[in-house]
């Protein structure tokens, strides 16, 4: 029982094949460059790694690379035939999709159909599929979205206040991303306290960051929104802004709507105020090294967090456990000090020494007896996506 798990980014593939029996990675890598010069493929198996440089023009001869390699020297599979399916995140799936699907050819266009609202990821999740389609024609594909676990949040949390025919003809409301993420750690969190009906708050902070606020297993709120610009502050996206501001900085600058799409996600964030980096660690080690900037854009950071943990206690009426996962949320203890030691009122009594204590797994930061418990809990987008395709094929 494998899933192959396909991430297929504008030039990147990323790809797990995932043992359903252990419910763990065998396989995992990942194809850069494609459509490059100097394409290269990442591959770590049974405890070895792989570096292979190979021409990989489009994303076909990425995916066959892929499945080569697999039953290759250092493989996990003997035939493809081993592959029960595939299972592939895609960002955007609209108000149309709810939970995740196998993949026919009208459901393909519908997701290709959805390109305008995710222009850098759709297209390149719908050229996973088609290409798997066209490789494995006997095998099934699932797409997993990452807007689907946001579905439930009622009109009030996902209306923008713009004119109304906005959002009927165009559509434009809040999505929320990251959905697998916050589904793997709010369940996860359920379970560790042993109520469906937890009230959950998920700090997803990587590179990409967004909270979201889940009630007895259901989205209610999320910080990101029609697109993933919206909410916190981020590696390189402003996250929440006057919008007036944009528009401002449009006129005096002189720049196209596209220069600001592109300043906003990807010159902004804690790049855009540190100036050197958008990596956490980089950030971290400046501060230590006295940068004013440095200090600056951590502030903001933390400040962003706490204000929407505030606020989604409040959405919640109320909160039994705090999350935190993804690159920084499980690696930055500092992070989670900062943003819980301000949140007192709220019935934390941190644990700061078993915070500072470094253990894989989920990891409880707060003292017996704390009326909120906060938990750092690593997050498993892959294994939603392999669980959900193996459900559905099985
Ligand atoms: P992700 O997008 O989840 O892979 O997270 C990437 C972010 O996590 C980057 O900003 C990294 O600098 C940050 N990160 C990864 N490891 C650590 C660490 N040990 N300490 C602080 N930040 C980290």
């Amino acid at each position: 029982m494998k899933v192959l798990v396909l991430n297929s980014g504008s030039s990147s593939l990323k790809y797990q094949v995932v043992d359903m029996l252990k419910e763990e990675a065998i396989a995992e890598g990942i194809c850069e460059r494609i459509g490059l010069e100097k394409s290269q493929m990442k591959y770590k198996a049974n405890g070895k790694k792989e570096e292979i440089l190979h021409d990989m023009p489009t994303h076909k001869e990425a995916i066959d690379l892929v499945l080569k390699t697999l039953q290759g020297e250092n493989g996990v599979i003997k035939s493809i035939e081993e592959i029960d399916a595939i299972g592939h995140r895609v960002v955007h799936g609209g108000e149309k999709f709810d939970k995740s699907v196998i993949v026919t050819k009208e459901i393909l266009k519908e997701i290709q159909n959805l390109s305008s609202l995710a222009p850098l990821h759709n297209p390149a999740n719908a050229l996973g599929i088609e290409v798997c389609m066209e490789l494995m024609p006997d095998k099934k594909n699932v797409a997993v979205f990452d807007t689907a676990f946001h579905q439930t949040m009622t009109r009030e949390a996902y209306m923008y206040a713009l004119p109304y025919e906005d959002y009927e003809d165009l559509k434009v409301r809040k999505y929320g991303f990251h959905g697998t993420s916050h589904y793997f750690v709010s369940q996860e969190a359920a379970k560790v306290l042993n109520n469906p009906e937890a009230k959950v708050i998920v700090c997803h902070l990587g590179n990409g960051a967004s909270i979201s606020a889940v009630k007895a297993g259901k989205c209610i709120e999320t910080s990101m929104g029609l697109t993933p610009l919206q909410g916190l502050m981020m590696g390189t996206r402003c996250g929440d802004i006057d919008p007036a501001a944009v528009l401002y900085v449009m006129e005096k600058r002189g720049l196209t709507a596209k220069e600001m799409d592109t300043r906003m996600n990807k010159k902004s964030g804690i790049l855009g105020v540190f100036g050197s980096s958008s990596d956490f660690r980089d950030l971290s080690k400046a501060i230590e090294e006295g940068n004013e900037r440095a200090k600056t854009a951590y502030e903001m950071f933390v400040h962003r967090i706490k204000s929407y943990i505030g606020s989604y206690a409040a959405a919640l009426n109320g909160v039994d456990a705090i999350c935190f996962t993804a690159g920084i949320g499980e690696n930055a203890s500092k992070v989670r000090e900062d943003v819980c030691k301000g949140l007192t009122y709220l019935g934390i009594d941190f644990n700061s020494e078993e915070n500072s204590t470094r253990k894989d797994g989920i990891q409880e930061l707060t003292k017996e007896g704390s009326k909120v418990k906060v938990f750092k809990i690593p997050t498993n987008e892959e294994l939603v996506i392999a669980k959900d395709t193996y459900s559905l094929v099985k």
